[in-house]
């Protein structure tokens, strides 16, 4: 049975070059780039809560990293460095290479540096807390969004939710979509280039992790503002890949683990945005801020006629489900 310390440089020991010391010590060194800020953020994955017993390995330590770049991405902001807090029933060998395969393979995707963590026994439990920059004042924040801005969507939201009901047999899906919708909940593709694109381009940002609605809900509060969305300009993924229209709409507009960038701008800045498509993923844009009642949030079907959206997202307390039997 290999010990905490032959897991640890067997599986998570890797040169740091964008570090001044790595893996190994008490702590990590670092040293960020003149006139930059540092941008930290930590997110963690629960067996159970957020991924389903059995999950593949090597998916999940691509999105272990991958859910964590997404919120840098979410800020306009470079990663650069990530600390694996890892809770493991068991040292499982085979499981903890796999495991470290996804890991790195994210890692090297975004050229992140794996610099530190802990590794201990318990409920599988993963946890990563990343570093980035932005140079000084630039960063993407929820609360920039203007009355009169445009609300953009990337990507093809609601896809990772019905990859989730696929699993868990309450969707039934076309074929040729069912592969991307696995892809989509289990290797989430953070925006990364996005973000550094929107930086001067955006008003407001925010990464689509427990659902469309909800998010651009964080956006309305912090910025004070309520917005329209016009239903016809979502992307319709969603809508194509599942015959059933109930759970798709519900997928589209509040399926959580998109890992898509919400975000508002001036009008003045459409055609600077839509010319971002061709490095990157296709862009909505899907509605717009508003002045008026702050924190309201109204979905306009065709005809103009408000329409009535039961689930508005995935929060962990109101009552405490899991992945297991959320949706
Ligand atoms: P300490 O006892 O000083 O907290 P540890 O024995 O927990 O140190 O860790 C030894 C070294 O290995 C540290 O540099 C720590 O950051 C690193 N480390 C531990 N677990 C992981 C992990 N899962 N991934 C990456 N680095 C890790
Ligand atoms: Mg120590």
């Amino acid at each position: 049975m290999p010990s905490e310390f032959d897991l640890i440089g067997r599986y998570f020991t890797r040169p740091a070059p964008g570090a001044v010391l790595g893996v190994g010590d008490d702590a990590a060194i670092l040293r960020p780039t003149p006139d930059t800020e540092l941008v930290v953020s930590t997110d963690m994955l629960v067996e159970g809560t957020h991924f389903l017993p059995g999950a593949d390995p090597e998916d999940l330590g691509w999105k272990t990293l991958a859910v964590n770049v997404s919120d840098l991405a979410a800020m306009g902001a470079r990663p650069r460095w990530a600390l694996l807090a890892l809770a493991l029933p068991a040292a499982e060998e085979a499981w903890i290479a796999a495991f470290a395969r996804g890991l790195f393979a994210c890692a090297d995707r975004f050229g992140i540096d794996l610099i530190g963590g802990d590794t201990t026994r318990g409920p599988r439990n993963l946890c990563v807390t990343i570093g980035g920059e932005v140079p000084a004042g630039k960063a993407l924040r929820r609360s920039g969004a203007r009355p009169g801005d445009d609300i953009w969507v990337s990507g093809r939201p609601g896809l990772a939710a019905l990859g989730l009901a696929l699993l868990q047999g309450r969707a039934r899906l076309a074929t040729d979509w069912q592969a991307g919708c696995l892809a989509a909940l289990q290797r989430p593709q953070p925006r990364v280039d996005l973000g550094l694109a929107l930086r001067d381009l955006a008003s407001a940002a925010i990464d689509v992790s427990d659902g469309l609605l909800a998010d651009l809900g964080h956006i309305l509060e912090q910025s004070a503002v309520s917005a329209v969305l016009e239903f016809e300009r979502l992307p319709d993924a969603a809508l194509a890949a599942c015959p059933d229209r109930a759970l798709a709409q519900n997928c589209l507009l509040a399926g959580g683990d998109d890992y898509e960038l919400l975000f508002t701008a001036p009008p003045a800045r459409r055609a600077a945005i839509a010319s971002l498509v061709a490095h990157g993923p296709a862009l909505s844009r899907i509605g717009a801020i508003g002045a008026a009642r702050p924190g309201s949030l109204r979905v306009l079907d065709t005809a103009g006629r408000e329409m009535t959206i039961e689930c508005k997202g995935y929060d962990h307390f109101p009552s405490t489900r899991g992945i297991a039997d959320a949706q």
